[in-house]
């Protein structure tokens, strides 16, 4: 599939739609009601240079961001060389997050009500939802420690994030990882969405009712065993899908 821009240039090199895909995520995740004013950010990294990604403009909100506005970020040994504006503080994740897991090709980061609302209870995320079942057992977790990375917290931070996905950065907000930002961006619907579940079951104040350890490891190797060629499929109709919701919302259309 080829995102086309309302400009009419079309995108259709790896960069390209990379960047474009950047965009759109950006777009639907406004949809879905993840965006913190201008202080959360997604990013991807460029497919053909593993030490440069593209990351939400500092200032921008979600929906007005497109393929030309992305900020860029190259890692080299003595920091990052930015291009565009940044939060300094949002970008230390993303390039602790790239420099310790070069499986990783983009990166949601949301501070959501209910995201942020199960970030700071103790027991994390509950496997009470079909949502979060798909993740049980493989969450990461990212004690707080300041608003902005404090000294040795990156090596803390990539500690954290190794072998898993998905990341709950105590009282503060959620963390996706993928090979795509598609990936990284369903991976982030489905974990704000248990979140959402999980903080309206538990205001209701009564009692839960809690699959077993048994049905929630067979629901999440349910989900992860549907195959790689299943997955890639689902990921196109999703995907084409939510291209279809962004092309609703004015500035781009796809083909
Ligand atoms: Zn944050």
């Amino acid at each position: 599939m080829t995102t086309i821009l309302e400009t009419g240039r079309v995108h259709s090199g790896p960069q390209e739609t990379v960047r474009t895909d950047l965009s759109v995520a950006h777009r639907v995740a406004e949809r879905f009601g993840m965006t913190d004013l201008i202080y959360t950010h997604f990013s991807a990294r460029d497919p053909l240079d593993e030490d440069l990604f593209y990351i939400t403009p500092y200032g921008h909100l979600f929906h007005e961001i497109d393929h030309d506005t992305l900020s860029r970020i190259r890692m080299a040994d003595d920091g990052m060389v930015v291009e565009g504006r940044l939060n300094p503080a949002g970008a230390v994740i993303h390039e602790a997050v790239y420099a310790a897991r070069p499986d990783v090709g983009a990166i949601c980061h949301t501070h959501t009500r209910a995201g942020v609302a199960v970030s700071c209870l103790k027991d994390g995320l509950l496997p009470i939802s079909q949502f979060s079942l798909r993740f049980h057992g493989r969450v990461g977790y990212h004690d707080y420690e300041g608003a902005t990375l404090v000294p040795g917290e990156r090596t803390r931070l990539q500690e954290s994030v190794a072998g898993v996905d998905v990341v709950i950065l105590r009282n503060h907000g959620l963390l996706t990882m993928g090979r795509s930002i598609r990936e990284a961006l369903s991976r982030m619907y489905f974990l704000e969405r248990a979140c959402q579940v999980q903080i309206d079951a538990l205001a209701t104040g009564r009692d839960l009712v809690v699959p077993t350890e048994e049905i929630a490891a067979v629901t999440r190797d349910q989900y992860a065993g549907f195959g790689e060629e299943d997955m890639e499929e689902r990921m196109d109709l999703e995907w084409a899908a939510l291209c279809r919701l962004a092309a609703s919302q004015g500035g781009y259309r796809h083909a």
